[in-house]
């Protein structure tokens, strides 16, 4: 198959650019994933539903990818220096790796109800401690590292000096990280600069995940990990590299710098930043209470929402916003969203009956334009908008047919067997919504969300928490669905 240009916007030189995979018809894909040490929340289930988007796409185009999307299970510290997964660990007594385990399911689980593909390959950091060691000490031999008592640092200002490539992808300037670092030098016990980092952290003693090195026993740095297992699976110059533009910096700027100090290569080709889920305007964020869990609004529980929504609802909502926008959550905009995915959806059922009926063909052009303007727009940097919007044009004609003011015998066969594969094929495959009735698919993903409604409604009648267990009972009727308790469990049906 001849493979449609696709433009993408590339953070690295701030351009839309013709994409041109380093292998024709391959594409090397690598997504920062989750750090495993809470659950997944909205925002973070924003970012994955865009790559999802974009693996998607390049499958549709025609591309055979390769998507690495990695797990975050060491190094990723807090504000204060603890390990994430560290501190998870002690305060609720577990091992770190029973507090991995335990958000990599819920994460899987929550990818699933979301509809989004699995990627490729699934690298965790702590299965790769050996070569992050092997590219510390490549640093450190081309000169652009140090260490101090056991840590090693990278060297931000001599890299710079030497490839005068620091804060090329995030736009910091070097020289006013040189003027921040005279000023805070007496803060900055081991690093000769505050913009140096740690690529190796020595672990005290009371520190639970530490592996032996040549310099200390200790664990690698979170930035370190992206490059190893990006080198390792997709070779040291890959196509494309993604996550969150609050990853801009420090986290990628760092990945570029270790990965040129380690090989003299960029890492990437291509990078893509998605934007942040806002709440009613704000960022959403756990700290200051303005934050929803996928779980709040499959239920309903949440002073920010007036009813449950449907995963595939949500994924819709998240859909009509470009992935480089910020994209703002309101019951407003949840509820214009449920009812666009309602009309989307049945307009797909519709199409399904309407009949071959040997039509003359007045109307092939109009549609035809449509179909193929839907693959322009996911091809423009994957502008789902836009996508979406050719999808409500063709809905505005499936339905006058229905209703009797446009004739079926205005349309081919040939037009209305290319709409009537097309259509359903773009919302599955290419969006990825399911198309039955509350987003039941194919692939289960109603089956997930209510095992996990149902896991709630279960825990909240072991709490005696009544008004959450009616509440869940009433939104599920309200929903059209049945839930039977009997002997053998629970069980659901749509009416
Ligand atoms: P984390 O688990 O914090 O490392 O985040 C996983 C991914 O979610 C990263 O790519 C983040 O950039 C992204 N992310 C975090 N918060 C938000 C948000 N509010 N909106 C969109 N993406 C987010
Ligand atoms: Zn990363």
């Amino acid at each position: 198959m001849d493979i449609k240009e696709l433009k993408l916007y590339n953070s690295l030189s701030k351009e839309k650019e013709t994409f041109k995979p380093l292998e024709e018809g391959f594409v090397g894909m690598y997504v920062c994933g989750p750090t495993v040490y809470s659950d997944v929340h909205l925002g973070n289930v924003r970012t994955f539903i865009s790559f999802d988007i974009m693996y998607r796409t390049l499958l549709y185009l025609g591309y055979k990818v390769r998507y690495v999307r990695n797990i975050t299970d060491v190094g990723h510290l807090l504000d204060d220096g603890e390990d994430r997964i560290s501190k998870g660990a002690r305060l609720h007594k577990l091992e770190p790796m029973e507090v991995v385990q335990k958000y990599t399911n819920g994460f899987h689980d929550m990818m699933r109800i979301f509809n989004n593909k699995p990627p490729s390959i699934e690298p965790r950091a702590t299965q790769h401690i050996l070569e992050q060691i092997e590219m510390v000490q490549a640093i450190l031999d081309n000169g652009f590292a140090y260490e101090r008592n056991g840590s090693v640092y990278f060297d931000t200002l001599k890299f710079h000096e030497e490839k005068k490539c620091y804060g090329n992808l995030s736009g910091r300037i070097i020289e006013d990280l040189v003027s921040e670092s005279r000023d805070n030098l007496k803060n900055q016990s081991e690093k000769k600069h505050p913009s140096d980092f740690a690529i190796w952290m020595k672990a005290a003693p009371e520190h639970l995940m530490k592996w032996n090195s040549p310099w200390s026993e200790g664990f690698p740095g979170w930035h370190l990990e992206c490059s190893v297992m990006s080198t390792k699976y997709l070779g040291e110059t890959f196509d494309i590299h993604g996550g969150g533009n609050d990853l801009k910096f420090p986290h990628h700027e760092n990945e570029v710098a270790q990965n040129v100090g380690a090989c003299g290569c960029q890492p990437a080709n291509y990078w893509l930043h998605t934007n942040m889920l806002l709440m009613n305007g704000r960022k959403m964020s756990k700290s200051d209470g303005n934050t929803i869990t996928p779980q709040q609004l499959f239920t309903g529980d949440s002073p920010h929402i007036t009813k449950a929504y449907s995963p595939m609802v949500i994924r819709f909502f998240i859909l009509q916003s470009h992935y480089s926008s910020t994209n703002d959550l309101t019951n407003e905009g949840l509820l214009a969203a449920e009812k666009g995915y309602k009309r989307i959806t049945e307009a797909a059922k519709t199409l399904e009956g309407l009949k071959a009926s040997g039509g003359s063909g007045e109307l092939d052009q109009e549609i035809n334009t449509a179909l193929d303007q839907f693959v322009t727009e996911m091809s423009d940097d994957f502008n789902t908008p836009r996508a979406i919007a050719v999808l409500f044009d063709l809905v505005t004609k499936i339905n006058s047919i229905k209703e009797g003011h446009l004739d079926i015998k205005q349309i081919s066969d040939a037009t209305l067997a290319r709409l009537q594969s097309a259509y359903p094929s773009y919302l599955n495959e290419v969006l990825g919504l399911e198309l039955e009735a509350g987003g039941a698919g194919n692939n289960g993903a109603m089956e997930h969300a209510m095992q996990l409604i149902l896991e709630l409604r279960a825990d909240a009648r072991a709490d005696k928490n009544w008004a959450v267990a009616d509440k869940i009972r009433d939104a599920l009727s309200a929903a059209d669905i049945t839930v039977k308790d009997g002997k053998e469990g629970t069980s659901w049906s749509l009416n």
